[in-house]
């Protein structure tokens, strides 16, 4: 195997050994498109080497330098120039490039081979001194910065008083003696703060960049990124090395990004920005305004058509939205990047249905083109847009969503304050890798300079953070910690704004917001809105595509109706235990602290019409399709007052000599039946074996509430769940009452009643003897939430808030195993639980209703392991619809 592959050697699959950008450059130059030559050091070749230096052994893997001297060999015969030759160099670009896209977060250094000599070369060749002075100062500044690790500060600090001292704020000013100065000043710097001059051999400059190159993969903010978007600790990057072009070779030269189609809108027709006379570098940094394709066509007609075909051309081959950077130097066009572009989820939705209409792909991949997150983020809300609002400024729409928060203006007030709960909006003149920590934790961004492919836009559209960029209006000044609007007003840190993501506008205060089209659609609205028929295009082929049902969970028939209409096919868990609360917590209260049994039964005969109706109401709203209610589960204690409170009311009553008999009796049941560990204490089915009443009087209300239904001929299909069951006694156990209810409603009405009684599985001796509870349960449900906490003895009440980000940071897990299921330990139990009960019934109907019934890659993996319905929060019913479909895809 070899460390380094010339670009004609790969292709665009490709990427786990030459990362995108690599994989990417080699399909361009097969496709025969200007790509400047190069080649790619593999990411093993990264591995390898983080892997020697974190043994301690250091070096370099064996044979890596000879390789590189062939390929620099190859590259130099075809360019007809040496690395940093006196007399005409050849300069390169040494770029990182993992299989994932990390916008920003790794080094890149470009000009490399220019030094005291060839940086004259450079001058001659391209009759321009002060071009070739400005190279090698870049080259400095970014050599410096990245590979020898000086303050960056440092030379933008040198840089800007050599502006002040001109009286300017542009770099385009400096003229070559200006720029001659800054070159002996930056390497002063490099001198005074490393203590070595900056290195003269061209050789040295590219390996010392490589290695560097390497070693960014590891840097706090590359993790954090990784963490972030969930990219494996292991993958490494590739390193490419590539004949440099120069796109700041004067006004007929310049860099550029473009898109294929609009990655914020999914419009069709290119979307671009092209800076004249810079390198690509100052595009992404938004440090000068760009202007847009169609201007570029007035600029340079030859290239702006090259790059159309050549847009056209990619879009075609990889039969998906691509994004570009290219450089023109003096008049010819270079291509410098490609990969599928990143998009925001109106964009995703919109361009796989176009595509399929466009004939390039087929309904199957337009599906699998899409996720259930990005559809979850469709239907948030967005500003409604009939409510009075006070415009502030007019942004770039970078990123969509509609986000109301405080303004702050750095990453750690961001950080801490959204630490404390406060939404916030993080607001900068532009933002750089440094403010990643600020974007994670704020609710939107808020930038002043920059186009759509700024970093800010890039990076807050891969994550779903609301952003608008480039509102040139805004003074932003982050020191001061304010910024100042066209008119003359301030808003300070801890100010509330509004931006909004999807048209770009920033608005002064908290905005009211309205619901989604995407919402609206599912709710059955007749709407004309592209979005809306590709969301329901791509819906209705992933409903013909699934295997997996997809239920909800629902208490209210409010909640169940809309389900409903989100597509729920039944409801997989109705929790009864809001039905307890408010006005009937005291008949509850009743119940606990009756003498004796008549009070116990008056104490249920007053419940039972109560839960008759509530059953009554959602088996209407869900007529015809099945609705799995669960009886009783939470700590009895959870109805009473709290122990504490109530010890102190009835201490302070005797203190001052009152007797409140009422008070002291609840306390002595409250003292009973208080428990250090609730969630393992009294509750669930053990209710229901000590206070046998509470659950027979729900079957009651369950059975006759079918009755009443079928009496106006509807279609009920209720099912009975039993939570917490460890043992298949205490199934068989309250099975035996349960039926006996029913077969007396039965026989009180006069009808034949259908109700499945199931259990549960939510802890693991349930899921161990999982054929034996078969026997007497009629289905299945996994109680995820349960069965993790009780899997890894976290309490789901507790822990999130606590030591989890230390478990982040360790990689322990990079996900919440209450947000995503643990697949291999949690999951494990899934999958032993269905195959065992399987072994005593066949064909057991086995669901799973804990939050992870809504989780996309959950559902995934139910789906592969076989269950019969997933049920999740009706909102989360569309999610799970979809990713049910891609799972069989
Ligand atoms: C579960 O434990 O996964 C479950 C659905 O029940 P609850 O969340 O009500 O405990
Ligand atoms: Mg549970």
């Amino acid at each position: 195997m070899a460390w380094v592959y010339e670009f004609s050697e790969g292709s665009k699959d490709q990427k786990d050994l030459l990362g995108g950008k690599g994989a990417n450059l080699a399909e361009m130059t097969n496709l025969g498109l200007p790509v400047p030559p190069g080649f790619t050091i593999s990411t093993e070749t990264c591995r390898a080497y983080l892997a020697l230096q974190e043994s301690g052994e250091g070096g370099e893997p064996d044979g890596l330098a000879e390789e590189v001297t062939e390929h620099l060999e190859r590259l130099e015969s075809a360019m007809g120039r040496r690395l940093g030759d006196a007399g005409d160099p050849l300069l390169v670009s040494v770029r990182s490039g993992a299989k994932f896209s990390m916008p920003g977060m790794m080094e890149t250094v470009l000009n490399v081979g220019l030094n005291d000599e060839s940086v004259g070369g450079l001058a001659a060749r391209s009759s321009d001194e002060r071009f070739a002075l400005d190279s090698y100062r870049r080259l400095l500044q970014m050599f410096g910065q990245t590979v020898l690790h000086v303050d960056g500060e440092l030379f933008a600090e040198a840089l800007d008083e050599t502006k002040r001292a001109l009286g300017t704020e542009s770099d385009l000013d400096l003229g070559a003696d200006d720029l001659r100065a800054l070159v002996e000043r930056f390497k002063a710097i490099i001198e005074e703060e490393t203590g070595d001059e900056f290195p003269q051999d061209p050789r040295e400059q590219m390996d010392l960049a490589i290695r560097a190159v390497f070693e960014s993969w590891n840097t706090d903010r590359a993790r954090l990124y990784r963490r972030q978007e969930r990219i494996p600790e292991d993958l490494g990057t590739a390193v490419n090395v590539q004949a440099m072009v120069f796109g700041n070779f004067g006004m007929d030269s310049g860099s550029g990004v473009a898109f294929t189609r609009d990655p914020a809108s999914g419009e069709q027709g290119v979307y671009g920005d092209y800076l004249q006379n810079a390198q690509g570098e100052d595009v992404v940094a938004g440090i000068r305004n760009t202007v847009t394709l169609a201007d570029m066509a007035e600029i340079d007609r030859r290239s702006h058509d090259d790059l159309l075909d050549i847009m056209t051309r990619l879009e075609r081959h990889y039969r998906d939205m691509c994004d570009i950077e290219f450089t023109v130097e003096r008049g010819k066009l270079w291509m410098l990047q490609t990969r599928v572009g990143k998009r925001t989820p109106e964009a995703a939705f919109r361009i796989a249905v176009h595509m399929v209409d466009e004939g390039l792909i087929q309904m199957d991949e337009a599906v699998l083109r899409v996720t259930g997150d990005q559809l979850a983020q469709l239907m948030f809300p967005r500003f409604d847009a009939t409510s009075e609002r006070t415009l502030l400024a007019q942004g770039m729409n970078a990123s969509p969503g509609a986000a109301v928060g405080r303004c702050v203006f750095d990453s750690d007030t961001a950080v801490e304050w959204a630490a404390r709960g406060e939404d916030v909006i993080l607001v900068r003149k532009e933002t750089n890798p440094d403010d990643l920590r600020g974007m994670v934790a704020a609710r939107g961004i808020l930038t002043s300079r920059g186009g759509k492919t700024s970093h800010a836009a890039v990076v807050a559209r891969g994550m779903g953070r609301t952003c608008v960029c480039g509102a040139e209006s805004l003074d932003v000044d982050t020191k001061a910690k304010e910024f100042r609007v066209r008119d003359g007003e301030t808003v300070r840190e801890g100010d509330v704004i509004s931006i909004d993501g999807t048209t770009g506008e920033v608005f002064a205060g908290a905005v009211p917001v309205a619901d989604s089209v995407v919402v609206r659609h599912f709710e059955g609205e007749k709407l004309d809105d592209d979005l809306a028929h590709a969301v329901a295009r791509i819906m209705a082929h992933a409903d013909g595509a699934r295997r997996l049902r997809v239920r909800t969970n629902a208490d209210t028939p409010e909640d169940a109706a809309r389900a409903r209409r989100f597509g729920a096919q039944g409801i997989g868990l109705c929790r009864t235990e809001h039905m307890f609360l408010g006005e009937r917590r005291e008949l509850v209260e009743k119940l606990i602290v009756a003498e004796d049994e008549a009070g116990v039964e008056g104490a249920l005969a007053a419940l039972l019409p109560l839960q008759r109706q509530d059953f009554t109401e959602i088996l209407e709203a869900m007529d015809g399709l099945p609705v799995t209610i669960r009886l009783l589960d939470p700590p009895l204690h959870e109805f009473l007052p709290d122990l504490t409170d109530l010890s102190v009311e009835v201490a302070l009553a005797e203190e001052r000599g009152q007797v409140d008999q009422r008070a002291a009796t609840l306390l002595t049941h409250v003292r009973r039946l208080h428990e250090q560990n609730p969630m393992l204490g009294l509750r669930g089915v053990r209710l229901g074996i000590q206070i046998p009443g509470l659950f027979l009087m729900q079957a009651r209300a369950m059975a006759e509430a079918a009755a009443d239904r079928m009496a106006v001929h509807g279609t009920p299909r209720p099912e009975i769940m039993v939570p917490l069951v460890a043992s298949v006694r205490e199934l068989e156990i309250v099975r035996a009452d349960i039926e006996r209810v029913i077969a007396e409603v039965e026989e009180d009405r006069g009808i034949k009643l259908d109700i499945a009684i199931g259990t549960m599985i939510e802890l693991p001796r349930a899921a161990f003897l999982a054929d034996r509870i078969a026997k007497r349960a009629d289905f299945f449900s996994f109680g995820t939430n349960d069965l993790t906490q009780m899997a890894w003895g976290f309490s789901r009440d507790d822990v999130e808030s606590s030591f989890f980000s230390r478990y982040f940071e360790h990689g322990i897990f990079d996900v919440s195993p209450f947000e995503s299921l643990d697949q291999r330990g949690v999951g494990g139990m899934v999958e032993m639980g269905t195959t065992k009960g399987r072994e005593t019934k066949p064909d057991l109907k086995v669901g799973v209703c804990g939050e992870h019934g809504g989780d996309p890659r959950s559902v995934h993996f139910f789906d592969d392991v076989g269950l019969n319905y997933v049920s999740c929060s009706p909102f989360r019913v569309p999610v799970a619809r979809l990713e049910a479909g891609r799972s069989v895809l």
